[in-house]
């Protein structure tokens, strides 16, 4: 016995597509035109950039204040080599530079009887 299948004439569809696309022939869409690497136009259709999913072009990268902080954080690591730590480090560094110095000044001079302190003179 032969099963009985019910036969439908293609009915056109009406209505928006998924994800909010326009309907329409898919074949009338804008295509992308990009050179490939055959030479030929890329004959995909194109989005609102005149360019196919592939041909796209690079990403700008984030542009609000938001997005870049989280692509700041998102990169950090440790911080060591921040500007801020670099800095302090630097900062750091001169005043130890500095504390030798003045610490060996003082010796001398005390080596050399030169040094008077204020506290003791004043008694
Ligand atoms: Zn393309």
């Amino acid at each position: 016995m032969k099963a009985e299948t019910e036969v439908r004439p293609h009915v056109p569809r009406r209505g928006w597509l998924k994800n909010g696309s326009p309907p329409g022939d898919f074949n009338k869409a804008p295509r992308c035109g990009a050179k490939t690497r055959k030479g030929a136009p890329c004959p995909q259709p194109a989005m609102s950039n005149g360019r196919c999913r592939f041909h796209g072009g690079k990403s700008t990268g984030p542009r609000t204040p938001e997005g870049l902080e989280c692509m700041r954080r998102s990169k950090t690591k440790h911080g060591y080599y921040s500007a801020e730590a670099r800095a302090l480090r630097r900062h750091t560094r001169e005043l130890m530079a500095w504390s030798r110095d003045w610490l060996s000044r003082m010796k001398k001079m005390i080596k050399e009887g030169s040094w008077v302190n204020k506290s003791t003179r004043e008694l």
